[in-house]
């Protein structure tokens, strides 16, 4: 026999046996079942894994297979609604309980069952496949080899690549893969919901020594990922913000944002920050809370998860918590902010005699933009993500004059502080792909929108001087400052000398570059710690940090207590 004839023969004892075909068909089942996307490549693999085994140890081949093809079809129906085992899966998988999950297998439609029926029906059938004597091992059999454990590599190497790290264990065999993600994501959502309970046990330590609000609901809007240069009321170059533009009240021109990213910006903004680190226990809620007022907490943003769970713990301190997403930031992608004005809507309609906190956080114009808008925008600018992301900003224009509406028809006093976490720095810059993403380098990532809108504000006012989100707390007026205002402003301002870091951000940029929205300043340091008196609202709350107390100190104890240190919202 010659050795053609040979190779033929043999490559047809692995082609045209009809195991071979079934195993091919079940390694594409698995793949698409387990969630993951279509890939020839993997399914050629594990065929060639599958033919293999069975040579070596039959037994073994049929648990695998068997096991396999079981959890592919229990699986089946659920990846095709959710996918691949995420975080918010397996979170979902944790929090559900018995009722909802049978409700849930009636929402997947029949055809899904029946797939899985078929899968199930394939994988009985190979496990019933009896022993051969093995056959010779071939050329294909050491081509299936290579080719097998080639494959194995694909994926780590890829990421190599790309610039990540090599590791065996991001294979991409779709099988591997399933078991990888299970384990991987169901550590985190422990690691979370056990970080969340910690944050949930540490008391906080206020000590309110006086209450003063000057409105009756406060109502504070949390946006996310806004640059000031792309709204028009800030001088972006696009009149895409008409309501910001014209109302009664203070927009502040030079805010500036404690970080580049969600977490670490408003950890350092909303909470008591002790050397460089945030206290989360002594966060504005808790503090309004010891004040007596309702607070409310309305968000559009993931109540846990890598990016959420430190944020969302100064959420669940309110009296009364709403998330539209059941999981992290990523969970149903559908959801709108403007959905929460619905949940105000709810508030405003009762008359409420305690002072009211609302905290709205908003989805606002987190990358990718086009997500927010649905695809829509207004004015094309440079690329379909650019155009998206300045829309985004006409949405969270209207979304404020919307609730600025109900406030007014509310009848109550009232005092609305908007705010961006931080901006977003251009990625692919004058490409057709043009995007924004998070950074730390320029200084758009830092300069967000602020204002002040209250019931009373009768004129549209620019504020042109500097004010930092680490003064959002523990903040003083400026100018026409009372004693006490100085005294808590005075002791701020001495423990920032001492820490000796009282630069400019803007003064310290060595590297400028030129940009379609002005000029861009690579630079390291950001915060001004020295900057004071951010003119917030009309709430005033005086407190001291270090005993927590339910009822207010006697006049005596509070006026001694207040020289220890000061925080507060002020008065404009
Ligand atoms: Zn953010």
């Amino acid at each position: 026999m010659n050795v053609t004839l040979k190779e033929t023969l043999a490559a047809r004892g692995i082609t045209l046996s009809p195991w071979t075909g079934l195993y091919f068909l079940q390694s594409l089942l698995i793949n698409l079942a387990l969630g993951y996307p279509f890939s020839l490549l993997y399914a050629v693999a594990f065929t060639c894994v599958l033919h293999l085994v069975w040579r070596a140890a039959p037994k073994v081949q049929k648990v695998v297979l068997g096991l396999y093809s079981l959890v592919a079809a229990l699986y089946f129906p659920f990846s095709q609604a959710y996918g691949a085992p995420n975080f918010n899966t397996l979170l979902a998988l944790h929090s559900t309980n018995v009722e909802e999950s049978t409700e849930m297998f009636t929402i997947f439609p029949w055809y899904s069952y029946l797939v899985a029926l078929f899968i199930f029906a394939l994988g009985v059938i190979a496990v019933r496949r009896k022993a051969s004597p093995v056959k010779r091992w071939g050329k294909m059999e050491t081509l299936c080899l290579i080719f097998s454990v080639g494959t194995f590599f694909v994926q780590p190497i890829q990421n190599l690549a790309w610039g990540g790290v090599f590791k065996l264990k991001d294979t991409g065999y779709p099988a591997f893969r399933f078991v990888k993600d299970v384990i991987v994501n169901n550590n985190e959502v422990l690691d979370e919901q056990q970080r969340m309970a910690q944050f949930a046990q540490m008391k906080d330590t206020w000590t309110v020594t006086a209450v003063k609000p000057k409105y009756h609901t406060y109502v504070v809007v949390i946006g996310e990922s806004a640059r000031r240069d792309a709204m028009g009321a800030f001088g972006g170059h696009w009149d895409n913000t008409p309501f910001a533009s014209s109302v009664n009240g203070y927009l502040f021109n030079d805010y500036i944002a404690a970080s580049g990213s969600t977490q670490k910006s408003l950890g350092l903004t909303l909470n008591r920050v002790v050397d460089g680190k945030p206290q989360y226990q002594d966060n504005f809620v808790t503090l309004a809370n010891r004040a007596g007022f309702q607070t409310w907490w309305f968000s559009n943003q993931g109540q846990i998860g890598e990016y959420d769970t430190a944020i969302a713990s100064i959420a669940k301190r309110a009296d009364e918590v709403q998330f539209l997403k059941s999981g992290d930031f990523e969970a149903d992608k559908n959801t709108q902010d403007t959905a929460l004005l619905k949940m105000t809507a709810q508030v405003f309609a009762s008359q409420r005699t305690q002072p009211q906190l609302i905290v709205l956080h908003l989805m606002g114009s987190h990358p990718q933009a086009c997500d927010r808008t649905h695809g829509k925008y207004d004015v094309f600018v440079q690329s379909k993500e650019t155009s998206c992301y300045l829309y985004t900003m006409t949405q969270t224009d209207d979304l404020l004059r919307q609730l600025y509406d109900q406030l007014r028809n509310s009848g109550d006093s009232f005092s609305l502080v908007y705010f961006s976490d931080h901006g977003l720095a251009f990625k692919e810059r004058g490409k057709e792909v043009q995007y924004l993403a998070h950074d730390d380098k320029f200084q758009q990532n830092f300069q967000v929108p602020f204002m002040v809108l209250s019931s009373d504000d009768k004129a549209h006012k620019i504020i042109k001087a500097r004010r930092s989100a680490n003064d959002f707390l523990g903040s003083s007026p400026n100018g026409r400052a009372s004693k006490r205002k100085k005294l808590a402003s005075a002791i701020v301002l001495s423990q920032n000398r001492r820490q000796g870091r009282c630069t400019s951000p803007t003064s310290s940029c060595r590297r400028w570059i030129t940009t379609t929205w002005g000029r861009t300043c690579l630079r390291r340091r950001v915060v001004n710690p020295c900057l004071m008196a951010l003119r917030l609202s009309g709430l005033r709350i005086d407190a001291v940090v270090g005993r927590a107390s339910a009822a207010p100190p006697a006049k005596k104890q509070a006026k001694k207590i207040r020289h220890k240190g000061g925080f507060f919202i002020s008065p404009k």
